[in-house]
């Protein structure tokens, strides 16, 4: 790395599509963003914005075969803005890596023997570790002689003490296994825990928080002086809270009632609980903009589907505050936790015993920036807090190849 490489490539690779930003680590200033959609589909798409150079977005439509000829299109993108991969102000490549068991608690330098505990990991991440192995290994040829950090979205979580983390079935099947709970959004939870102490104008050190990380995918966490003592996501991101199309709790022995009396084989079963269920499963649509308008021309699924939503996260809310035993601030934080204020609002009704409340003018604001929405008496904060988890993958990657 020369002295003047100061941008990190942030790489997310999901199994159809890359997601990726270009970061000036002087000042956290994004040169460019984009995202490859639908890859291994016919209608695959490259949406790219060269924001340094001021340019507008640019898409292009038409097949794209698999990650490394996304990775390619991306770098040639990237190129044409005279950013590209080649560039030596190019200091690393953070790539998002979803499950890091329990050896990843730490960014970590990727080399082969990372790369094959990663792989090792696959069958408890079958739909995201593969396609984040591959985003790597084509962004390794590409600059081999670049740093490649992993950045892992369980590593926050690794803190949480072993009666938290572990369930409570048979030690030796469950350690045969590496059955245990995990928990994802890590660098959600650890931006936003650190975002909501700053605005209250405290350390991390100092202050108790409960995440609610509302997107697609949707977890809590109770976050004690900066660590997380508690996730609701588990082995998988299937466990906790209601998701866009993801169950969360439900009774295990849903899935035997399944096997034994639907005659549903185990794919079938995982993707009910992964794919149709959730809001969509509900109510058809996993959009909570949708939801809302649904609910406003008196849509009575779109209600139910709100109602069990809300109730789940209720439930989050009190479990934490007793796993905490002191509240400082509740933080909400991505799609609908940023954007929906009815889902706020509707969270925190009737907390007001256990000092939570939500001010409506406030809550009704619209911004970017972090922000209080809780009345002034409120012992508890709670907040708005947008997430960056690019960003957040950006400095740990950057702090670690300077170390
Ligand atoms: P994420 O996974 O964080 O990108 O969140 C995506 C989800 O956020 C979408 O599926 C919507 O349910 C939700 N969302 C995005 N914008 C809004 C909005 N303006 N109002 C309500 N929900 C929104």
């Amino acid at each position: 790395m020369t002295a003047t490489a100061t941008r990190v490539l942030v790489l997310n690779s999901g199994s159809s599509s890359v997601k990726y930003q270009l970061i000036d680590m002087n000042d956290g200033t994004r040169l460019a963003v984009g995202l490859v959609e639908r890859i291994g589909e016919q209608t695959s798409r490259l949406a790219h914005t060269p924001l340094a150079a001021g340019g507008d977005k640019r898409e292009t439509e038409g097949a794209i075969a698999d990650h490394d000829a996304a990775l390619k299109a991306v770098a040639a993108e990237l190129a044409a803005d005279g950013l590209g991969l080649d560039s030596p102000q190019l200091a690393a490549i953070g790539h998002r890596v979803v499950h890091g068991g329990l050896k990843f608690t730490e960014p970590t330098v990727i080399d082969d023997a990372v790369l094959t505990e990663i792989e090792r990991l696959v069958p408890v991440a079958p739909l995201h570790n593969p396609a984040n192995i591959t985003g790597i290994r084509t962004a390794q040829a590409m600059r081999p002689d670049l740093p490649q950090v992993a950045v892992f979205d369980t590593a926050f979580h690794a803190t949480m003490p072993e009666y938290a983390a572990r369930y409570a079935i048979d030690v030796e099947t469950a350690d045969a296994h590496r059955i245990r709970r995990y928990g994802f959004h890590g660098t959600s939870h650890a931006y936003v825990s650190r975002k909501t102490a700053a605005l209250l104008g405290k350390d991390p050190s100092e202050v108790n928080v409960i995440v609610l990380h509302l997107g697609n995918g949707a977890s809590a966490s109770a976050v004690a002086g900066g660590r997380c003592v508690d996730t609701s996501m588990g082995l998988t991101p299937l466990e906790g809270l209601v998701m866009g199309t993801r169950s969360g709790d439900v009774d295990p022995a849903v899935t035997f009632h399944l096997k034994r009396v639907a005659g549903m084989s185990t794919d079938e079963i995982d993707v009910l609980l992964n794919k149709k269920s959730g809001l969509i499963g509900l109510c058809g649509d996993n959009d909570m903009r949708e939801i809302r308008r649904r609910i406003d021309e008196g849509d009575e699924r779109a209600r139910l589907a709100f109602d069990i939503y809300i109730h789940r996260l209720k439930k989050y809310i009190g479990a934490y505050s007793a796993v905490l035993g002191r509240v400082d601030a509740v933080a909400f934080t991505a799609g609908v936790g940023e954007n929906a204020a009815p889902v706020r609002e509707a969270a925190v009704a009737g907390l007001e015993e256990m000092g939570m409340a939500v001010d409506a003018s406030l809550n009704a604001v619209r911004s970017d920036e972090p922000r209080l929405i809780s009345p002034e008496y409120a012992r508890v904060a709670v907040a708005v807090v947008p997430t960056d988890e690019e960003l957040e993958i950006a400095q740990q990657t950057y702090a670690l190849v300077n170390a």
